[in-house]
């Protein structure tokens, strides 16, 4: 007997060149759009796929794929935004896991719904913006949530987790952890708290007050800002094939920053609450002579060693074979292990 609910609809073959932001060439053999957690449910029903292994996909704009993709792809499609209720002290807002995060962030702001503004213009969808807790500008997306729904890949349950749950931290969660692969993220909650303040700490934004003497933005003026310093600072994919910051910002005890000053003093670090010392990957990259360079076509871009592009007809293989021969010469020359932000499949 079938079981009630959606359609399932499985494309075969598909190639998924415009479905990542590096542009790379990958088939997957079979994809399934999920528009609802029914339609993940009616899949893992399903006599063929139910028990095959799963990849879950949003916007491809974090990931590196470097060959076919024998798993079933579920493309996230699942849509819709709505205030869910206004507090006293917050507004609570909703999106879909499928809805793009950058419409959405503007959405907010439309509906006069401020505070993820710092976040504008970050590629992807809302549904994978918990998995690296994605962040900008001084605002991180924990900073702003309140909880989500996830699918569970082998019950099918839908569940609920707040952000103790999803252990957020610095380009990481659950979901990169013990959920990696394991679970669909389908509805995302964010707490946007009254009264708004904005977040202004971050050097650009300092410069953007400066040169427009605008000393009190309001959420808006900030957007545009954001807007505006990426669009200078990072390739739009849709022109050059990238994934933004391709390694993380390392983290070093003290005693291992004053090591390396005593070399390079020129080093850019900050210093965290904790006592580590964040190092800026991009600054050590360029200190090893990469920023412009390329191996085949995968290349460093020229503004900004941190970002690896594909200057065209690049493999995920030659994009891969790039970031190994960085990671090599910067652990050859400061003893760092770069560790990459995009997940390699
Ligand atoms: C030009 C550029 C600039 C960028 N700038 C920033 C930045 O400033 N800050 C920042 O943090 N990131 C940045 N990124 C990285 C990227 O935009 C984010 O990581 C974004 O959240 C990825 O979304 P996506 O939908 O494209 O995810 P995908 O690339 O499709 O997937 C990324 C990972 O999340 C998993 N995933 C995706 N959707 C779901 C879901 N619904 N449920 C469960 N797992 C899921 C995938 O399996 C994969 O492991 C940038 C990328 C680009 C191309």
């Amino acid at each position: 007997m079938q079981t009630p609910g959606p359609e399932l609809s499985i494309e075969r073959g598909v190639n998924l060149r415009a479905m990542n932001a590096f542009g790379l060439p990958a088939q997957a053999r079979t994809l399934v759009r999920v528009t609802s957690d029914a339609v993940i449910r009616r899949l893992l029903a399903h006599p063929d796929l139910g028990r095959a292994p799963k990849f879950v996909l949003g916007g491809g704009s974090n990931v590196l794929l470097t060959r076919d993709i024998e798993a079933v792809v579920l493309k996230v499609e699942v849509a819709g935004r709505r205030l869910v209720e206004e507090r006293a002290d917050a507004w609570i807002v909703e999106a879909g896991g499928g809805e793009s995060w950058h419409d959405f962030v503007a959405w907010t702001l439309d509906q006069g719904f401020p505070g993820l503004e710092n976040l504008a213009l970050i590629p992807g969808t809302v549904g994978a913006a918990p998995v690296q807790n994605i962040g900008a500008y001084g605002v991180e997306l924990k900073d702003r949530f309140e909880s989500l729904d996830a699918v569970d890949l082998v019950t099918g349950r839908s569940v609920r987790l707040d952000a103790m749950l999803c252990h957020f931290a610095y380009r990481d969660s659950v979901f990169k952890r013990d959920l990696a692969g394991k679970s669909v993220i389908t509805r995302v909650r964010f707490r946007l708290p009254k009264p708004w303040a904005p977040v202004l700490g971050y050097l650009d934004l300092e410069r953007k007050m400066h040169e427009t003497g605008i000393v009190a933005p309001d959420a808006r003026q900030v957007f545009n800002w954001v807007c505006e310093i990426r669009r200078v600072k990072l390739p739009d994919p849709a022109a050059m094939g990238n994934v933004g910051s391709f390694f993380k910002n390392p983290v070093v005890t003290a005693d291992q920053c004053r090591d390396i000053i005593g070399r390079d003093p020129e080093i850019v670090h900050y210093p965290l609450p904790d006592g580590s010392v964040k190092l800026a990957a991009g600054w050590l990259i360029d200190a090893c002579g990469w920023k412009g360079k390329s191996i085949g076509r995968a290349g460093v871009y020229e503004k900004q060693a941190l970002v690896l592009v594909n200057r065209g007809g690049a493999s995920g293989a030659e994009v891969l074979t790039l970031a190994r021969a960085i990671q090599e010469s910067v652990y050859g020359r400061f003893g760092i292990r770069l560790e990459p932000e995009p997940v390699v499949m």
